[in-house]
């Protein structure tokens, strides 16, 4: 027998997650100047990371030869003091991502099933794939998740629900009062892991207070993470809020020193500016007038967003999607977004929303692209 089929077959059958394009890469490929190439692909943020989390990171080079902190004591008093959540409540994960695979990990047997939104993030099925799981997918009304059929989903064998809110790549939102109601009816044994990795980026007055929920729901999984509006992604570090029984599993299960000593020491000092967090916030405001403008006066439809990016509709042309000639038509021109097909929006392309010049010059490409 082949090595490879020693693997479970739910293994083999993993479709890779598709990560936007880095811009070495691009660089390498098209000749072109990393300098000039423009990645609005990943959602990160434009203005980079805290002045303060540089500075933590550059102290914390003298400890390198050190292990982390493995039960991140600093990060776990910082986040317990800004929730009101004892660090008890909170599982540190090497980004948001390791808490979506610890979740499959502690609640998923091979032919459990999770439930989650079509045209939801990656992620989900692929964490529920990797414990040999099934996806239950659930439609969605105009883009947006579709609570009361995601609840009538649920059957016997489902163990997780997972809800994103905002969503990506769609950007929409559900109000809190929904989430919560919804929240009464999730049976107690089936764990809602309610990702909300673009919460900073929530216009205040559709922000839940949804740590508070965590009281009378046990069943609960909050994830955030410092990748998006803190500006960390490339050191890799989230958190989940839980009850502390739940914690205690998933930190049973991830790797002893599952986030390094850099990434604990930015984020900490990340959550302590929260000004560049409110100037983060105030940037991508101001950018997605700016880009839906831009779409209005090219005559494109759009997919209202309320995280830090936006999915657009190109136009068919004799019936055919144009998008996927539009992103490549991009890419010579040095601008990188992502294509969303693997999504079923093989019509629309995301962006990030950049600096202001950033934003400029991908309306400038695309509309370029679409005369092509
Ligand atoms: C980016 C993203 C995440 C996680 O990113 P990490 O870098 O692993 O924290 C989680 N959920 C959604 C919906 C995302 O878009």
């Amino acid at each position: 027998m082949d090595i490879c089929e020693r693997s479970p077959a739910y293994v083999r059958a993993i479709a890779p997650y598709q990560p936007g394009k880095p811009i070495s890469e691009l660089a390498r490929e098209m000749g072109l100047d990393e300098a000039k190439i423009i990645k609005l692909a990943s959602n990160e943020n434009p203005l980079g990371l805290s002045p303060r989390a540089r500075d933590a990171i550059e102290a914390a080079v003298d400890d390198l030869a050190r292990y982390p902190d493995g039960n991140a004591f600093e990060l776990k008093a910082a986040l317990s003091k800004h929730y009101g959540v004892e660090p008890a409540n909170i599982v540190i994960g090497n980004g948001s991502n390791d808490l979506l695979e610890l979740a499959t990990g502690a609640f998923l047997t091979p032919g459990a099933t999770t439930v989650y939104a079509r045209h939801a993030f990656a992620v989900y099925p692929l964490a529920t794939q990797s414990r040999g799981g099934r996806g239950i997918v659930v439609p969605t009304r105009d883009y947006c998740h579709d609570l009361d059929k995601m609840a009538e989903a649920i059957g016997p064998e489902t163990r997780i629900v997972f809800i994103a809110n905002p969503n990506n790549p769609t950007g929409t939102y559900i109000p809190a009062k929904d989430i919560e109601a919804f929240l009464g009816k999730v049976p107690e044994d089936v764990v809602v892991v309610l990702d909300e990795a673009y919460n900073e980026y929530l216009p205040h007055e559709l922000r839940a207070d949804s740590v508070r929920w965590l009281k009378s729901h046990r069943n609960l999984i909050i994830t955030r993470t410092f990748s998006k509006a803190y500006g960390l992604a490339g050191l890799r570090v989230g958190y989940g809020l839980m009850d502390p029984a739940v914690a205690d599993l998933l930190n049973r299960l991830r790797q002893p020193f599952n986030v390094n000593s850099l990434a604990l020491a930015a984020a900490t000092a990340a959550l302590g500016d929260q000004e560049f967090v409110a100037r983060s916030y105030a940037l991508n405001r101001a950018g997605m007038a700016q880009i839906e403008a831009g779409f209005h006066e090219l005559g494109l439809k759009w997919i209202p967003s309320v995280g830090n990016f936006i999915s657009f509709e190109l136009p068919k042309k004799a019936g055919a999607s144009t998008a996927g000639a539009v992103y490549a038509n991009l890419l010579k021109q040095g601008v990188i977004v992502r294509p969303v097909a693997g999504y079923e929006m093989p019509d629309h392309l995301r962006v990030t929303i950049g600096l202001f010049d950033e934003n400029k010059q991908f309306l400038a490409a695309l509309k370029n692209a679409m005369a092509a």
